[in-house]
């Protein structure tokens, strides 16, 4: 059996992405645990279904998309077949057969399918070039908005901006900024949600030079949204690198308006400190302008494990 399926604690982006891709491919998508209350609202508002989960990947042929880092993907990855990769992260494995890979530096893994159909090329990674529905095309856009943060995040390029326009007018959404502020909203609901929730929505697992290393994201319309639960994050975050023998757990709390992130900074301290050049005070630091894991946190994180 064949399966389209994005990361673990997934986003809007791994799952839309896993249903259109599966669509185009005409094979099943999966997902990796819950929805978060974004998704369930994206999937909601467009009326289609949630995939399956899966939680092997024994007899199954497999194609990832918006991840390629071993330690987001199945626990047991090696006991299915990749067979391809679609993707907007850094390449995260080697694989020991050739296979289908495209990745595109752009804001979402939605902006590079919508790429591939509008180019009429959705053949070249051995799909059908058959028509996108409004419902398909909704799901897209949200996971463009949700990703690029609605074009604020240092991520966006003028492609994601330019297929969420056509995606729009498919979907027949006339305001692209007041749907994406609803979505936004809809993310925004982590005053609603308790500690352990707001950590596990949007973790990634990541190996820099042997060291397990966590980052998590939640992102607000006002960091105030969350001030009270800080202490219990904190707590929570100290638990979790103990038990699961991180080296390093960063927690960004991206305040969209602001247009920052504060950050959380538990374990290896001095690592952060120096891959950032900043102070941490009581595990916290504000960073400018960060909004970013991918191109602003990994980075010069791993540059600094790999030069230690
Ligand atoms: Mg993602
Ligand atoms: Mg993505
Ligand atoms: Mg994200």
């Amino acid at each position: 059996m064949k399966y389209v399926v994005g990361h673990k604690n997934p986003d809007t982006d791994s799952i839309v992405s896993a249903i259109v891709l599966a669509y185009f491919l005409e094979c099943y998508p999966a997902k990796l645990g819950n929805l978060n209350p974004e998704t369930e609202f994206v999937l909601r508002k467009f009326g289609v279904m949630e995939p399956e989960t899966i939680e092997s990947a024994k007899n199954k042929e497999l194609i990832l998309v918006d991840h390629s880092e071993k330690s987001q993907s199945l626990d047991d990855l090696e006991e299915g077949k990749i067979i391809g990769i679609i993707d907007h992260h850094k390449v995260g494995l080697t694989t020991t057969e050739p296979i289908l890979y495209y990745a595109k530096p752009v804001g979402s893994t939605a902006t590079v399918i919508a790429e591939l159909y509008f180019k009429n090329a959705m053949d070249l990674i051995g799909g059908k070039n058959k028509e996108l529905k409004p419902d398909l095309a909704g799901l897209l856009l949200s996971a463009i908005i949700s990703d690029t943060v609605l074009f604020k995040s240092p991520t966006t390029t003028e492609l994601d901006k330019e297929m969420a326009k056509k995606l729009a007018e498919i979907a027949g959404i006339k305001n692209i900024n007041e749907f994406g502020m609803d979505i936004l909203k809809a993310k925004s609901v982590v005053s609603k949600l308790k500690p352990e929730e707001i950590i596990s929505m949007d973790f990634k697992d990541f190996n820099f030079n042997g060291k397990k290393v966590g980052i998590g994201q939640v992102e607000v319309i006002d960091i105030k949204e969350i001030e009270d639960k800080k202490d219990k994050i904190l707590e929570l975050l100290k638990e979790k690198l103990n038990k699961e023998n991180y080296d390093l757990i960063v927690f960004m709390i991206t305040d969209i308006m602001k247009e920052g992130s504060e950050m959380l900074v538990i374990g290896n301290v001095k690592m952060f400190e120096k891959a950032f050049n900043v102070k941490v005070e009581n595990n916290t630091v504000f960073l400018e302008g960060v909004m970013s894991r991918k191109k602003q946190v990994v980075p010069p994180l791993e540059k600094a494990y790999l030069s230690n």
